[in-house]
């Protein structure tokens, strides 16, 4: 199907890398819907030229769905009652840890709701055994802490930290995340930036009361910020949450973000998200198809996976292993491999 000369333009002009303004941004979401393949082409195109086609793998491990605070949009949030909690001892974190370095894997994520139960010093002994135990690279994604925290987890042995800025908005940032304030997650940000963590940023798709703009100032955001990583993925309802029956399907808009990103930050490392494997079963390949370089695998014990209950419906039940090996059915079928090693940004 064609497509206007305009579109055309604007989407060559992207693939070169020239910078697009906040205007053109907003443009390239919104265009026809019959553009969608030629942007994810686009992206695919740059993709492969500046961070190759080999899929990089990180290790989850969702070790706490304990959470003080109370975001309207997480099955996580301190006021959903129907959730069991869980903590993984340090010992379980370091035999998961173990599992995920048996497969190859060279790097981890631990993630858990913003749980003060893991104090700095908690922290900071659970890195130092990751890192002489099994060497993993570490992925912190434990939410906003104080500097000196961020400090000591650096000491401590951690290089890389995931946080999400969830929205640009700032107004819907307060009204979604009732008593957070947008400007102290970008301090965050700023500060694991300067520190030197390959800081990684991200937002969701299909939030209420988000538009073609605010998506373009997410982009922004990820540029300005000059992330390492980008977690782009759709906002899915949980039905214990106060946003439950707002369900968007918002497969194409998720994609289109994550061609922009690649396109506009050219060489950072882009995950297929679970969330996108879960909105539908080809998400997570459409997505290493429009743009994205890294899929994040979950080892989180079974006992405990499914109390991570961020959302409904999430996939990759079943142990990593057979995880990982049904990947890489599914790259090869994509004509791409797997990465085993730890991926850092190539900055050119
Ligand atoms: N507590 C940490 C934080 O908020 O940064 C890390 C854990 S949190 C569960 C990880 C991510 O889950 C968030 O950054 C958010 O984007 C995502 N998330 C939460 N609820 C979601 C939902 N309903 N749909 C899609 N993603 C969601
Ligand atoms: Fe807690 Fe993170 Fe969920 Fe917000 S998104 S409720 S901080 S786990």
């Amino acid at each position: 199907m064609s497509i206007s000369k305009s579109a055309e333009n604007l989407i060559g002009k992207a693939q070169e890398g020239k910078d697009l303004n906040r205007k053109e941004i907003i443009q390239l979401l919104s265009l026809p819907a019959k553009c969608s393949s030629e942007l994810f082409a686009a992206a695919d195109k740059v993709r492969k030229e500046q961070v190759g086609d080999e899929i990089f793998l990180r290790g989850i491990i969702e070790f706490s769905n304990h959470c003080e605070r109370n975001c309207l949009y997480c099955g996580l949030r301190k006021g959903n009652s129907k959730l069991s909690h869980y903590r993984m001892t340090e010992d379980e974190i370091l035999a998961t840890a173990e599992q995920i370095k048996k497969t190859g894997v060279a790097t981890v994520v631990l993630q858990s709701g913003e749980d003060s139960f893991y104090t700095q010093d908690i922290v900071c002994h659970l890195i130092e055994r990751i890192r002489k135990e099994t060497d993993l690279i570490i992925t912190l994604s434990i939410g906003e802490r104080p500097l000196n925290d961020y400090i000591a987890f650096q000491h401590a042995g951690a290089n890389r930290y995931l946080l999400k800025h969830e929205t640009a908005s700032a107004e819907l940032y307060k009204y979604l995340r009732p008593g957070c304030e947008w400007k102290n997650r970008s301090q965050c940000l700023r500060q694991l930036k300067e520190l030197g963590f390959e800081t990684g940023t991200g937002n969701m798709v299909g939030l209420p009361g988000q538009t073609p703009e605010i998506l373009a100032d997410d982009l922004l955001v990820m540029k300005l910020l000059d992330a390492d990583m980008l977690g782009i993925g759709p906002f899915i309802a949980h039905p214990d949450t106060p946003l439950t029956g707002i369900d968007h399907d918002d497969l194409d808009m998720t994609l289109r973000v994550i061609a922009a990103a690649r396109l506009i930050t050219r060489n950072t490392n882009i995950p297929a998200t679970t969330a996108l494997a879960t909105l539908h079963p080809q998400g997570r390949l459409l997505a290493l198809q429009a743009g994205a370089n890294v899929v994040m695998p979950d080892f989180t014990p079974e006992i405990y996976k499914t109390l991570y209950d961020i959302y409904p419906g999430r996939t990759d039940v079943g142990p990593a292993v057979e995880i990982i090996s049904c990947l890489e059915k599914d790259f090869q079928f994509i004509g791409r491999t797997i990465n085993y090693s730890i991926g850092h940004r190539q900055v050119k």
